[in-house]
């Protein structure tokens, strides 16, 4: 079993062809979602009492959702706006609500979980989190400018509990003060962790481990319309499908960034969640051999 914590969230989502008001979206849903085509996935996050019905029934239909907690008060809210090139996304408003002093639990069938995401969150909440597992043999933990302007020695913190990151680029040259990826990746290794994974967006993502530079490209899209949640996509495929295979050897590990391109393509090509929701069985085999021919020489 996998276990994904962070963020559930009523996005509000600005792009030059559309705007999304309080849509279903967080870290933890596109990844939790993402990593449910690969193996059973359980999600730790936490909803306020308007959090509406259609929202959880989605994601019952996709998670188990013992360690979702409904509390008083509001979700948690985010809005951010696109550029026209949908290539830099600005937060307009980012309020934690109920997630501000969370306190989770995690359910007892959980805490054997060997596959751990701690999604976009608080760091200071994952870190104490990563702790309530009693046998993890891979965790991963991503991270957003807002978190590394407000607690910066937290997440470097949590990049020490775990083996590996997976981070978008600018945010990897904003937490390391670096300007070369190579840089940025070999200061977060020195914090800890042994796999470095920074995404760049539609270019795909380049990976760190030792001395080896696994680079792989995004898969090539002519229509992206909402880029939300392609990062928490990415990063969900690559732990769901390691979960599934109960391995963390490296080659393993670099199949798992190229689901990682191949589920993150889903989820820019339709507005919110809909890219991920709307997979169905046989597209992402299908899109993964049209990958391997890509990038074939
Ligand atoms: P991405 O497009 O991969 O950066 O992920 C976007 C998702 O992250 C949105 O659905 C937001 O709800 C969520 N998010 C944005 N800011 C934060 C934050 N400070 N903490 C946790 N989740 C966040």
């Amino acid at each position: 079993m996998l276990t994904v914590f962070g963020s559930t969230a009523l996005d509000t989502i600005r792009t030059p062809k559309k705007t999304l008001k309080n849509v279903l979206g967080g870290a933890a849903t596109f990844a939790a979602i993402s990593a449910s085509n690969f193996v059973d996935t359980g999600l730790i996050a936490v909803v306020g009492k308007d959090f509406p019905k259609k929202y959880h029934n989605i994601l019952k239909k996709y998670l188990d959702l013992e360690g979702l907690a409904i509390e008083n008060g509001k979700t948690f809210r985010y809005d951010g706006k696109y550029d026209q090139t949908l290539s830099t996304r600005s937060t307009l408003k980012t309020e934690l609500n109920v997630l501000g002093n969370f306190q989770p639990v995690v359910p007892e069938k959980y805490r054997k979980s060997e596959f751990v995401y701690l999604a976009n969150n608080d760091p200071e909440q994952n870190i104490k989190l990563i702790k309530e597992f009693d046998k993890v043999k891979f965790s991963m933990c991503d991270t957003i400018d807002f978190w590394i302007s407000t607690k910066r020695n937290a997440v470097i913190k949590m990049i020490k509990n775990v083996d590996a990151v997976v981070i978008n680029d600018e945010e990897a040259k904003l937490l390391t003060k670096e300007h070369n990826l190579i840089k940025c990746a070999k200061t977060m290794k020195k914090w800890g962790a042994n796999y470095i994974i920074i995404k760049k967006g539609e270019h795909g993502s380049m990976m760190f481990f030792d001395d080896v530079i696994f680079p792989s490209p995004g898969f090539s899209l002519e229509d992206v319309v909402d880029p939300t949640g392609a990062g928490d996509s990415f990063a969900g495929a690559m732990i769901g499908y390691l979960a599934s295979k109960k391995s963390t050897k490296f080659s393993e590990i670099k199949k798992a960034v190229v689901y990682g391109n191949v589920l993150g393509s889903f989820a820019v090509e339709k507005y919110g969640l809909n890219g991920l929701l709307q997979i169905k069985k046989g597209d992402i085999n299908k899109r993964l051999k049209i990958y391997e021919k890509m990038i074939q020489f």
